[in-house]
This record gives structure tokens, sequence and C-alpha cells, in this order.
């Protein structure tokens, strides 16, 4: 596997608090799996996530629910290691950790629009940069629970001024953040929740009561 250019495997890095995973993130896997013909593709969780504030669900209902969300697509692996890390976690240590599990791979990050534009305040983000290349899926301007759901106008990333690659998915608008402030609203039926995330995860959501107080 690992002589010559042609063989060098491919593996693709996709993190985030899944709080809970959506058909955007589901989208954004497939897309990256496909795209960049990956070979593996780590999914984790974050444990303390070091640049959000809002307290997140317990990391045992996130990783059951990533597991309903990913685990029938072929070459995924949901990985708890930032979960299970001492303190706070930064990308740039897992991709540290991947490129000595793949000895020789290339390595690539996956993430949305919102996270491109931030990745400049991210620790250490220029080893970030030297490790992985960056897959980025657009997102909508306006993301959060207001956001109309049919309503999605692009972020402009021309201006980016760092290397990264596109991938090519619909634009879905659909957060996390949305996903629990409808849940804290009103008493959803489970069909209502299909539209934001996999079946499985809205029978999790309403089997174990979460979101019943957002934040
Ligand atoms: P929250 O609303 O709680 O901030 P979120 O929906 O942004 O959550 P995260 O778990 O923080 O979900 O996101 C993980 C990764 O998925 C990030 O890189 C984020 O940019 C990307 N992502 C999430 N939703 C979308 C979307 N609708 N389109 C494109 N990328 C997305």
């Amino acid at each position: 596997m690992k002589h010559g250019n042609a063989s060098l495997q491919r593996v693709g890095m996709f993190g985030g608090a899944f709080d809970p995973p959506h058909w955007a993130h589901r989208a954004l896997a497939e897309t990256a799996l496909k795209q960049l013909r990956l070979d593996a593709l780590h999914i984790l969780p974050t444990g303390h996530a070091w640049h959000k504030t809002r307290v997140l669900s317990p990391a045992a209902d996130r990783v059951a629910m990533c597991h309903l969300a990913f685990d029938d697509l072929a070459r995924v692996k949901i990985d708890e290691r930032e979960i299970h890390r001492e303190g706070p976690s930064y990308t740039a240590d897992t991709l540290r950790e991947l490129a000595r599990e793949y000895p020789g791979a290339q390595l690539f990050l996956v993430l949305g629009a919102d996270q491109l534009l931030a990745f400049r305040t991210w620790v250490r983000w220029q080893e970030v940069l030297d490790l992985a290349t960056l897959a980025v899926a657009n997102r909508a301007t306006n993301i959060g629970a207001d956001a109309p759901l049919d309503q999605a106008v692009e972020t402009d990333l021309s201006r980016v001024d760092l290397p990264f690659e596109r991938l090519d998915m619909p634009l879905k608008n659909i957060s996390a953040t949305d996903v629990r402030a409808r849940l804290g609203q009103a008493a959803q039926s489970t069909a209502a929740l299909e539209v934001l995330v996999p079946e499985a995860v809205a029978g999790y959501i309403s089997t174990h009561h979460l979101y019943q107080n957002p934040s």
C-alpha cells in the first residue's frame, strides 16, 4: 500500500461537536469520501472544544448519535480520541497522531465555510496547514436558530487567503443550533425531526429526551 505515489493513502479528519449530527454533516462526510477518494475518514466528536462556550451534551450521547448517523458509510471511523484527551483538544495534535498512524498518507481536514473563515484563530493553525489539505464545503451566511431552511445565501470565500480545496456539495441550511432550538420550542414529531437529522438520530433524541432545555 505504501509504495509509490499512486498508492499513498488518503485520510480525512472531520471534527465537530455533533450535538447532534445532522443531514449537512452526513452530506459533508459523503461528499468528502467520494470527491477526495478517501481510504478512511475519521469522524471526531470534540471533547472540551476550546472555541465553544456552550456546555455540550454528554460525550456518550454524541458518540452514540455519530454511530447512528455515519456507521453505514464505508471507510468511516468514529474516533473518540479527542473526547478522552486530557485538557483542551487541538486539531493540530490529532493530525500529528494521524500522520504517525498512517505513515506517508495525504491528510485532509474536512470543514464547513464558517470554520474556514475562523481558521486563523485556531491554535497552531500554521501547523494544521503543514499537515493537511483543507477541504471546505460552502455554508449559508446566516446560520443558527433563526435561519430559514429554504433560503440560503452562500458564504463568500473569494477573499480567503489560505490554500483550500472546495467540496462540491449543495448548500444545506441546517445547523445543530437550529435543531436544538426547534426541539426546545415544542413537542416535535419524529417525522418533523427527520428533515434535519437522520431517522435513527431522531429516534435517539426522543428516546433519551435530549435538548429539552436548549442553550
Ligand atoms: P452548532 O450549531 O452547535 O455550532 P454546527 O451545526 O455548526 O453546530 P458542528 O458540529 O459544530 O455543527 O460542525 C462540525 C463541522 O461541520 C464544522 O466544520 C462545520 O462548519 C460543518 N458544518 C455544520 N453544518 C454545516 C452545513 N450546514 N453546511 C456545511 N458545513 C457544515
